[in-house]
């Protein structure tokens, strides 16, 4: 994928999210409006935090192309655009196409899963197939949307051939990248999603039934560890599990279930 399509990509998919007057540049030196965001950092019940974002930066892409907006809209835009064409491990060679995340970037709370599946892949969007359509219900029952005060996004960047498991090796390779995924959203929350998230972020070798049930912390944020959604599409009886952790997640950032 050339820079201009991986910008372009990166700002469909704000578009996708709300950012409905985000303007695509057709010519280099055009500039990207991309002022008008979803109202973030609300959780259904409670007041929404001042938005610090409001301030407005700009950043001209190397192509010349100029992306406007808030701070961390400016900066993930610009990691989009550094890595959208990693090849640091073999992972680059292999996929279709380079996933993110998805969601706002004035994140209340990030949610982590392991690796792009193959719907994930093909549309360069992550938790895009029935288990996404699984999270966003669970989600929903807690105030939480990728619209409005959460993003999305994997330990690893590239679909794993087969959705085979991250090799140890491949997650060090990106870590890097979540790293300052984390730095730039600051949220609230991190909400890990299966055992390799948890794993990636805490640095343990922990099974996943010890990990649940606890607040861990990542730097200075808060993280909880909950099952990832295709598990539950294997074990319905476990959507009761994350449905409780949800809720202490909502406790914890002063939303529903508080
Ligand atoms: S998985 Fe991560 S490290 Fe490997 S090529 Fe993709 S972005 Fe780069």
């Amino acid at each position: 994928m050339s820079s201009n399509e991986l910008i372009r990509h990166f700002l469909t998919q704000q578009i996708e999210l709300g950012g409905s007057s985000v303007v695509l540049p057709r010519a280099p030196g055009t500039e990207v409006d991309a002022e008008s965001e979803p109202r973030a950092g609300a959780v259904a019940g409670a007041e929404a935090p001042a938005r610090e974002e409001e301030r407005t930066e700009s950043w001209t892409a190397p192509d010349g192309r100029v992306v406007r907006g808030s701070a961390e809209r400016v900066e993930l835009a610009k990691l989009f655009y550094e890595e959208g064409s990693c090849t640091r491990c073999a992972l680059g060679a292999s996929r279709t196409r380079f996933v993110f995340g998805t969601g706002v970037p004035d994140a209340t709370v990030v949610l982590v899963g392991e690796a792009p599946g193959a719907a994930e892949d093909r549309q360069g969007l992550p938790f895009v197939g029935p288990a996404g359509k699984l999270l966003d219900e669970l989600l929903a029952g807690v105030g939480l949307d990728r619209a409005s005060n959460v993003f999305i996004c994997n330990v690893l960047k590239c679909r794993p051939p087969g959705n085979r498991d991250p090799l140890p090796e491949e997650v060090e390779l990106c870590s890097p990248i979540l790293r300052r995924q984390l730095e730039i959203l600051k949220p609230s929350l991190i909400v890990t999603l299966g055992r390799f998230a948890a794993q990636a972020l805490l640095r343990s070798d922990a099974p996943m039934g010890a990990m649940r049930r606890k607040i861990h912390s990542y730097g200075e944020i808060p993280l909880i560890a909950t099952y990832h959604p295709a598990y539950l599409l294997r074990n319905r009886q476990a959507i009761a599990e994350v449905e409780a952790d949800l809720i202490e997640a909502a406790k914890l950032i002063g939303g529903e279930g508080g």
